[in-house]
């Protein structure tokens, strides 16, 4: 199957795809993680992403369309994978048609409130990504990561003001794709 998970930043996509890439073995595919090791990395498409990331607005869609091709185009992803984060314009919906055909997408809702509160407390391991909540989903022990014991993080667009602009930024360019696909 190959399946995107859509719906608002915070909203659980990520959480929700760690948990059925455990029990279905499907490849998740995350253009956020994708950008984020190319951060890590200091490649020349990290430093250009991680310009528009920091503010909360999308990284151009020509950037990120060319970066997805080629992890979709890897052999681990021929059978199936759970996209997260992508198409997250109409654009890039109509450049997928071009890289492959989707089978489902599952939209995820939350108020606006619950997201703020999810997106402010959320905190990430710097060694396998893996994601907590201070209080939601805290860590045994705190900032350390239960599975690696890697240091836990808060993402720079995590931050109130990169919070506002990107749910902004949700409605006004990511959720006319859902009548796109409707
Ligand atoms: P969240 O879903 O919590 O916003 P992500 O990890 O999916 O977080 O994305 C982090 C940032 O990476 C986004 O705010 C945006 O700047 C960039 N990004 C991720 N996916 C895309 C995409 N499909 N198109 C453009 N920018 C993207």
């Amino acid at each position: 199957m190959k399946i995107a998970l859509f719906g608002s930043p915070g909203v659980g996509k990520g959480t929700y795809a760690a948990k059925l890439e455990a029990i279905y073995h499907m490849p998740h595919i995350a253009t956020g993680d994708l950008f984020r090791a190319e951060i890590k990395q200091q490649t020349e498409l990290g430093k250009k992403a991680k310009e528009y990331i920091d503010k909360g607005a999308l990284v151009p869609d020509e950037i990120t369309t060319g970066m997805l091709k080629n992890r979709l185009d890897k052999e681990d992803c021929q059978n199936g994978f759970l996209l997260d984060g992508f198409p997250r314009t109409v654009k890039q919906a109509e450049a997928l048609e071009g890289i492959t055909t989707l089978d489902a997408i599952i939209n995820y809702f939350a108020d606006d409130e619950v997201i703020i509160q999810r997106l402010s407390g959320r905190r990430l391991c710097k060694k396998d990504g893996s994601i907590y909540h201070i209080t939601n989903v805290p860590p045994k022990q705190e900032n350390i990561c239960d599975k690696c014991s890697g240091e836990l993080y808060q993402r720079d667009d995590d931050k109130p003001e990169a919070i506002k602009e990107r749910l902004e930024v949700y409605r006004t360019q990511t959720k006319p794709v859902l009548e796109y696909y409707e």
